[in-house]
């Protein structure tokens, strides 16, 4: 890793000790190319290596373990439940040779024997029963169990491992279901923010301090969205907020208040405590329109988000903004 320039922070260590372990190939082919290249690890490729290799792996085994717990608990059901059929028909038979010897003619202590058999049988089929009731509510619990280790996996998946909030993935996901709300003729809106000057902040004050602006982002991006809004690390220093129900106008608003959260935050180094100054970022905001596909609300969000950055960074810049205009005719 210092060959390679890399920074000794607990994640890249995950990285590289699954390279020296050769325990995943992905990874060993990657890092093994890029260091025979003698090619820089830049932070952008290896967070996406982590992404690509690492939690996927890690997904792999959870959702593994779960998917054998299910399946030997569900062949447990399956024995229990033969073993039921089996009680209920051997029941049955004793119930049908007791009506034969009914209509026999029986003695009275013939038919007391054999009322007694019948309880004793019916007592025998009641205590399985119940024994068998009692080994399903277990069988019942492992699946409650298991269904909980599953939604633990699935919101793995879905979440950015350095910011904890959803990742791309999670984005593309919400972003099919806003497209769905807008067929239905709902407001939904796009937000594309990207932090100002940040290859300047990483390059003063290193990626690790550069990885801590990421996290303060992400949380001012989630204490201003709520409900069904979904705010994504949409890629290295750039973030995606799908708004719902949001008009451009509302958008706007949101927008501006975020804008202002992270303005208003103030960055101490934690090694140091040395004040870093004020973090800044600039947002582009566009409302979808019917037949807008993901790819033409995000090219139109990150058309405005290349206007703020135009018109001085640290700025909300909507669609149809005369400021964009400007621009626009400024680049023709
Ligand atoms: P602008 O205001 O125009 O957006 O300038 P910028 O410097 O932010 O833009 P540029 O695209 O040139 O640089 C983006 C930088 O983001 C480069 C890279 O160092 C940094 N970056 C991307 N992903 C990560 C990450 O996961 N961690 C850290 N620390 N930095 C990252
Ligand atoms: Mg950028
Ligand atoms: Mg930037």
């Amino acid at each position: 890793m210092g060959e390679c320039n890399v920074v000794p922070a607990p994640e890249n260590f995950e990285l590289f000790y699954a390279y020296a372990a050769g325990e995943n190939p992905g990874v060993t082919q990657v890092i093994g190319a890029m260091v025979a290249a003698k090619k820089p690890f830049t932070p952008e490729i290896l967070s996406d290596l982590r992404m690509r290799c690492l939690s996927g792996a890690r997904a792999a085994r959870a959702m593994d373990t779960v998917g054998t717990g299910m399946s030997q608990t569900i062949d447990q059901v399956l024995v229990k439940l033969e073993a039921a059929a089996r009680h209920t028909e051997a029941y049955s038979s004793t119930l049908s040779a007791a009506s034969g010897e009914l209509s026999a003619g029986q003695s009275p202590a013939d038919l007391r024997k054999l009322v007694e058999d019948l309880i004793g049988a019916t007592r025998a089929m009641e205590s399985k029963t119940k024994a068998l009731e009692s080994e399903l509510q277990k069988s019942s619990d492992q699946v409650v169990e298991l269904r909980g280790a599953l939604a633990d996996v699935r919101k793995e998946t879905m979440t950015d491992p350095l910011t904890a909030i959803a990742n791309r993935k999670a984005f593309d996901a919400a972003m099919d279901a806003a497209l769905m709300a807008v067929a239905k003729g709902d407001n939904v809106s796009l937000m594309m923010c990207d932090i100002d000057h940040f290859k300047k902040f990483n390059d003063s004050w290193g990626h690790q301090t550069g990885d801590q602006v990421l996290r303060l982002v992400a949380s001012c991006l989630s204490e201003n969205v709520k409900g069904r809004d979904t705010a994504a690390r949409y890629g290295g220093e750039e973030f995606g907020v799908l708004l719902r129900g949001a008009s451009i106008t509302d958008a706007a608003r949101i927008a501006e208040q975020i804008r202002l959260a992270v303005q208003g935050r103030k960055l101490v180094k934690k090694s140091t405590g040395t004040t870093l100054g004020t973090i800044t970022i600039s947002i582009g905001i566009a409302q979808f329109k019917a037949g807008d596909t993901a790819e033409s609300a995000i090219r139109l969000a990150d058309a405005c988000l290349y206007g703020a950055k135009q018109n001085g960074r640290n700025m909300v810049m909507s669609e149809g903004d005369s400021r964009m205009v400007t621009l626009e005719s400024t680049a023709a």
